[in-house]
């Protein structure tokens, strides 16, 4: 017999999962599962939690500043277990000639917004700080049309800090080269200082005087505060959860509930019968009134009926990279981890950056230990068996960041074909899904390929499309009800 549900989730990461919540905390009544292909639920997002090591998988934090992860941990009872950053990680450092370097205090998305520090470091030359410079003169784009973050970088500050900051601390959060990422998928709130207030840095400062309190700071007041070394980074906007971020996960199914989650069921296809959905799992077929798909898109593309739609999101690139994570001893140590952790420009190594785990949350090793998190990003490297790819993660470590010493163990997590790369035009592409899915009322899509790649990004888009799919299953009935009505 074919289960026929009211909405059908479709993929348990973070935004499958948020959606299915978001809908039973709304209407318990619904009759609702959630399907998820592989055995495990959380998706990108996995810690390993063993002998007082937490070990995060994928991502290890959320931005505060994007409301919707705090949000929603406050709503599941967890606010109490939400951590910050350690005082002393705010300082990064980044790759140059082989050796570490501070990025310079006030460097935000590459945007230099103090100026001590950016004539201090000597990550740019001469002429790349004067060109750095000219953000503050040079006139706004007048076209509001996309271009790539490299493009935009280049324009406002001069292709040196494209080169050296932009590429790795931009491109780094998306494993991508900046000269295919889209501006305005991505960092649109660069594009934003620029149209408003024609000088990023001088936008970026006028935001942090209003933000103390400034209604309307002078051009007298912003290049004071500039000059004045006045910092606009804040606390660190980065959040955590003690227990790492599976336990978010862990909550959402505990209040969705085991028996309307359905693991190990791949949607194999979505099929149109009638005002309902067919959805063909590797285990069977449903039928739902709406149904929410929260896959990567190139996995949406080969479910849906073939067509615009599909073609759409096919074309959303998406690219593998590998998370290794080694635990080390302390007195093994041979630097001072005073930080963060790296960055690693392109052509500087065979890592994209590595996380001093423990310098930067609590909690996050016992006593004695610490816990280092390497990158690798798309490419060759990623063909390297397993044990190969530790090796070469260990190894770019020590030789950009000095010895570690032998680890007590490591782990590899490989991410394959699950990380977003909006080019340029995404923005318009959504444009063009929304008139494509109009053709197929009570379907709806959420997650990292669309709006946004961040876990705050995926919960919000999983709120709108719940709230969406309730609203069309509220109009749906309404219609059903006077149709019963007038027989
Ligand atoms: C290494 C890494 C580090 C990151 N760091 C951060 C960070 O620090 N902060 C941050 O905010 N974000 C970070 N991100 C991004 C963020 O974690 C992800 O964008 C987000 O978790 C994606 O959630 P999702 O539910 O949209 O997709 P996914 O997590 O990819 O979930 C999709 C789900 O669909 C399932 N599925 C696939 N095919 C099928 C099918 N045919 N049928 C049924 N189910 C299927 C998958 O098994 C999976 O569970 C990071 C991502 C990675 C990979």
């Amino acid at each position: 017999m074919i289960a026929e549900l009211d909405v059908a989730v479709v993929g348990g990461g973070i935004s499958g999962l948020s959606a299915a919540f978001a809908l039973m905390s709304q209407a318990p009544e619904l009759a609702l599962s959630l399907i998820e292909g592989s055995p495990r639920l959380g998706g990108c997002v996995r810690t390993e939690r063993s002998d007082g090591f937490v070990i995060e998988a994928g991502p290890d934090s959320f931005l505060r500043t994007k409301p919707d992860a705090a949000a929603l941990c406050a709503e599941l009872g967890m606010k109490s277990e939400l951590i910050e950053v350690l005082p002393g990680a705010h300082a990064a450092y980044l790759v140059r000639h082989g050796a570490l370097e501070r990025l310079p205090a006030g460097m935000v998305l590459s945007a230099p917004t103090r100026l001590g520090p950016l004539l201090d470091t000597p990550l740019l030359s001469f002429p790349g700080k004067l060109r750095a410079l000219g953000d503050l003169v040079i006139p706004a784009k007048q076209s509001g049309e996309d271009e790539s973050i490299e493009s935009f970088l280049t324009r406002r500050f001069g292709a040196e800090v494209a080169r050296t900051i932009g590429a790795p601390l931009l491109g780094g959060i998306y494993a991508g080269d900046i000269g295919e990422l889209s501006l305005h998928a991505t960092f649109p709130q660069l594009s934003l200082f620029e149209s408003r207030s024609r000088s990023v840095i001088l936008g970026m400062l006028g935001a942090a005087l209003q933000r103390g309190g400034e209604a309307h700071p002078s051009l007298i007041s912003l290049l004071k505060s500039w000059v004045r070394a006045r910092s606009v980074a804040a606390p660190s906007p980065f959040l955590s959860l003690r227990d790492g971020l599976e336990s978010l996960v862990d909550r959402l199914v505990e209040r969705i509930g085991r028996a309307r989650i359905r693991v190990d069921h791949s949607l194999i296809a979505l099929e149109r019968d009638g005002a309902r959905f067919v959805l063909r799992t590797s285990r069977g077929t449903l039928s739902a009134r709406a149904v929410v798909l929260t896959l990567p898109a190139p996995v949406a593309a080969a479910v849906v009926p073939e067509g615009r739609l599909s073609r759409e999101l096919a074309a959303i690139r998406y690219a593998s990279t590998a998370t290794a994570a080694f635990a080390f001893s302390k007195s093994e140590l041979g630097r001072e981890l005073d930080g963060s952790g790296f960055l690693v420009p392109p052509g500087e190594g065979r890592i994209l950056a590595a996380t001093w785990v423990t310098s930067k949350w609590p909690g996050r090793a016992p006593e004695g230990s610490i816990l280092v998190r390497a990158y690798v990003g798309p490419g060759r490297d990623l063909e390297l068996p397993d044990s190969d790819l530790v090796e070469l993660a260990r190894s770019e470590l020590e030789r950009l960041s000095g010895p570690f010493g032998a680890p007590l163990f490591s782990r590899l997590y490989r991410h394959r074909g699950i990380r977003p790369q909006p080019g340029i035009g995404h923005r318009e592409r959504l444009e063009r899904l929304d008139t494509e899915l109009a053709q197929l009322p009570g379907l709806f899509l959420a997650g990292a390929g669309y709006d946004g790649v961040g876990i705050p990004d995926c919960i919000r888009q999983a709120k709108s499309a719940a709230r969406a799919a309730l609203s069309f299953l509220n109009r749906a009935s309404q219609v059903d009800t006077k149709a019963r009505s007038t027989i």
